[in-house]
This record gives C-alpha cells, structure tokens and sequence, in this order.
C-alpha cells in the first residue's frame, strides 16, 4: 500500500505541476467560480456543452493547492466527451469515496482520480479535492458561483 501511496502522490505533484487543460474553452456556454475559503483554493470550470448535453470541452483555472489543481485537472481529463448525467454520477461516486469513513473504497469505477482517494483519511483536505467537481456541477446547474462552506 505504502508503494500505492507514493505513485498516487507523485501523479497528484505531476498533475499540480502542469495541470491539463488550464484554459478557458472558446465558446464556453456553462461557467462556475468555486470557493473552498477553508484553504483558499478559488478555481473557475469552463464547459461547453452540445445539444445532446455531451461535454464538447472542459477547462479550468484559478489557484489552490496541489489537491486541489490536481483534482481539477483529472477531472477535466475524465469529463471531456462524456455525458452530463455521466459526469453528475461520477461526481457522487467521487464524493462517496472521499467522505465515507468506513468500508473499501470502490475505486474501480474512479478510473484515474482513484489516486485522489487517499485524502478521505484528511478531513480537511476533502473540500480541496471536491472544490472542483462542486463547481462543475454548479457550472451544469447553471449557478455562477459555489462554496464549499
Ligand atoms: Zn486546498
């Protein structure tokens, strides 16, 4: 486990290092600013969402920690081209993992933020890592601004 905590580690500095589509989407038709005031991590998520509410695109900026940036930039890996409602279950799934105290995460269907697990044991670190899945929902529910206090 321990050899599974440091990869898990390492592609979370990677990912803070040179985060994955840190843009804004050109023609962007679904916007959220996400505040976590608890460590100060402000992201924006920029969407951009077709008639069939597929995401064509997904994007983000802003500033936070390392959880939160690499939070930010695997969701937005994950999200490109998937369906809304798709996104909005991986969301739950993502919250459950990260918040539930008891029983194995099911990690098998967390695909890559699987690495992101590790903070359900860091309370404190739970609202950086889900700062920008609340945003992006917040983005599809068509609410400018969200908190996670
Ligand atoms: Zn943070």
């Amino acid at each position: 486990m321990s050899d599974l905590r440091e990869l898990y580690q390492e592609v979370i500095a990677e990912h803070n290092k040179s985060p994955r589509n840190f843009r804004k989407v050109e023609g962007a038709n679904r916007k959220a600013e996400g505040f976590n005031p608890l460590c100060g991590d402000r992201l924006t998520v920029y969407m951009r969402v077709n008639d069939q509410d597929l995401i064509e695109d997904v994007s983000f900026e802003g500033t936070g920690c390392a959880i939160s940036v690499a939070s930010a930039s695997l969701m937005t890996q994950m999200l490109k081209g998937k369906a809304v409602a798709e996104a909005e279950r991986l969301f739950t799934t993502f919250h459950e993992v990260v918040t539930q105290d008891g029983g194995e995460p099911d990690l098998e269907n967390l695909g890559k933020l699987a690495v992101l697990a590790g903070v359900r044991e860091f309370p404190s670190r739970v609202k950086c890592a889900t700062l920008s899945w609340h945003t992006m929902h917040a983005a599809v529910a068509g609410e400018g601004q969200v908190t996670t206090e």
